[in-house]
């Protein structure tokens, strides 16, 4: 076991996870980073390119890109945290430009774009960055639970290092949480560790989630791959096998009659027959990374039909995830932050995210927040008490059995339990056309699952692979039980059974509890 102390512990290694350290470490903390993969490659963002809802200070221009979303997300975001965010966004892609020297692209005025960025450079830099902050990065190295001190605030946690073979411990003054969102394994590109552990390390700690009804976003992906870059699909036509355009079928708005002929074991082609050459350059320019598979498989996606899919991506492109319950994102359990897919979007988004580039400015403003809260919280307390307090681990599913010694298990029971969550939530006809009685039978499932994990105890590197199996089991069932409790259709939470949006529901869902899942209403800050 080795064992490290910090002032603040980022759990993550992408945007958010950087930007936390970055600030962390400017704001004077010592700080470690505990990324599952290799930081700088691993998460959502480092495979593929985003586009940043980067808005210049104009009145005109930042009113228009806070009015253009209300409607699609139900009316559930906050123009105040919408105003923030835009600040905070402008501001650091300038600094990527300034002290990063991220590359920006110029346009046909030879003016930059800064609205976009590409996956790999962006995070490159941020590795760059944060070493030369001084912060200590600990790669492949999975965090497997939280620790609490005697009064319940969150001390650190414990992992497992991957090629040292070893278990590991952070002893911390306070710790953010930017471990992503959960898009269940789907295959969706760059998600493949994003298995939703943060919620339920934070949840053990007694931690609140919102939104977690907005978490059925599928995404557009040729047959066969995993680029689901459902944004330039609004230039698509679609077709179906012999030919015909399929009515009704589109990126927005349209995915559900994508998904009815997919579920009768048909085929559905595209065509993105609808980009004149501007917008074809204007593309190719933004995100060269799209292109990739096409130029591979040695299609023109502008003059060729090509079979497409749809990927679940869960919480990734949902605005769903830990509550915050301050402007630093902080949690309700003191000593812990949140930041990036990994806490609710909804401050920004409320009930719909996708193609409007929101999430990315998301994840580099709440860890930058996310990451100054934690060193002041943790200079507060102390560096000698953050590293000599007694601390306990917070860990339950898959890790401490209820009840007993419970049965060893490795990663042949994980990949089971993965199985069978999958079972419940990809499904279009379970998760994506959403009604009550199944959703009620998918959700009686996942219980079942869930005492199953309860009696598992993984060990060595098989821990890591249980507590990806409970934390995805624990995600679906908060998803379904808030997804249950909107009796309505409001963002992305569209139930076929309640197609109308009801007034008497314009509130938030607030989910949380482990072996008993509870939801509850929660009114907007006015
Ligand atoms: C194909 C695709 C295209 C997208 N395009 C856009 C776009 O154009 N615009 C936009 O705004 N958004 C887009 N998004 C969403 C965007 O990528 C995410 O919002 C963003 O990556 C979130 O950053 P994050 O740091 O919170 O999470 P991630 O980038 O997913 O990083 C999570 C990190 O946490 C680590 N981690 C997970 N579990 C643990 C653990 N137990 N211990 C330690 N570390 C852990 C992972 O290894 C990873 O490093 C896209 C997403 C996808 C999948």
């Amino acid at each position: 076991m080795s064992e490290h102390v910090a002032d603040v512990l980022v759990v993550g290694g992408g945007p958010a996870a950087t930007w936390a350290a970055l600030k962390a470490a400017g704001a004077g903390a010592s700080v470690v980073l505990a990324d599952k993969g290799y930081c700088g490659t691993s998460g959502a963002t480092a495979a593929g390119g985003t586009g940043v809802w980067y808005v210049p200070p104009e009145p005109a221009a930042r009113e228009a890109a806070m009015a253009s979303r209300e409607g699609l997300g139900g009316y559930l975001a906050d123009r105040r945290w919408m105003s923030r965010v835009l600040d905070e966004t402008y501001a650091r892609m300038n600094e990527l430009a300034d002290e990063g020297r991220y590359p920006f692209p110029t346009g046909p005025d030879g003016s930059p774009l800064r609205n976009g960025l590409q996956g790999p450079e962006y995070m490159r830099r941020m590795r760059i960055r944060i070493r030369r902050a001084g912060v200590r990065i600990l790669d492949h190295s999975p965090v497997a639970e939280l620790l609490t001190d005697a009064d319940g605030a969150v001390a650190g946690a414990a992992g497992y290092r991957r090629q040292a073979g070893e278990p590991y411990r952070v002893r911390a003054g306070a710790v953010v949480l930017a471990t992503g969102g959960c898009a269940f394994l789907s295959g969706a590109l760059g998600t493949n560790t994003n298995t939703g552990d943060g919620a339920l390390f934070a949840a053990e700690t007694g931690a609140e989630l919102s939104g977690m009804e907005f978490s059925n976003s599928y995404g557009i992906a040729p047959e066969g791959t995993s680029v689901t870059k459902t944004a330039f699909y609004s230039f698509a036509t679609f077709y179906r096998e012999d030919g015909e355009v399929l009515e009704g079928a589109a990126s927005q708005g349209g995915r559900s009659a994508i998904a009815g002929e997919l579920l009768t074991g048909a085929r559905v082609f595209a065509r993105l027959d609808r980009a004149d050459t501007t917008a074809q350059a204007a593309m190719r320019l933004a995100q060269p990374n799209f292109f990739l598979t096409f130029d591979r498989l040695g299609i023109d996606p502008f003059t060729d039909r090509f079979s497409v899919t749809l990927l679940a991506e869960g919480t990734v492109r949902g605005t769903g995830g830990i509550r915050i319950t301050g402007d630093d994102c902080a949690t309700s359990v003191p000593g812990l932050y949140a930041a990036g897919d990994a806490a609710t979007r909804e401050e920004i988004c409320g009930g719909f995210t996708g193609g409007g580039s929101h999430n990315a400015a998301w994840a580099m403003s709440s860890g930058s927040w996310a990451g100054a809260g934690a060193a002041r919280y943790a200079r507060a307390l102390g560096s000698v008490r953050a590293a000599f307090r007694p601390v306990t681990g917070a860990g339950g599913a898959g890790l401490r059995p209820t009840g007993g010694a419970g049965s060893a298990a490795g990663p042949g029971e994980a990949r089971e339990l993965v199985r069978l969550v999958q079972e419940e939530v990809l499904p279009y006809d379970k998760n994506y056309l959403r009604r009550g009685p199944v959703l009620t039978g998918a959700l009686g499932a996942l219980d079942e699952l869930w005492a199953q994990v309860r009696s598992l105890r993984g060990e060595g590197a098989g821990l890591v692979k249980v507590r990806q199996a409970a934390a995805m089991t624990a995600h679906a069932r908060w998803m379904y039980a808030s997804a249950l409790a909107r009796t309505e259709s409001r963002g992305m939470a569209r139930r076929l059974d309640h197609p109308g949006q009801d007034p008497a529901q314009h509130h938030r869902i607030v989910t949380g509890g482990l072996d008993r899942v509870w939801t509850r209403p929660a009114e907007l800050v006015a």
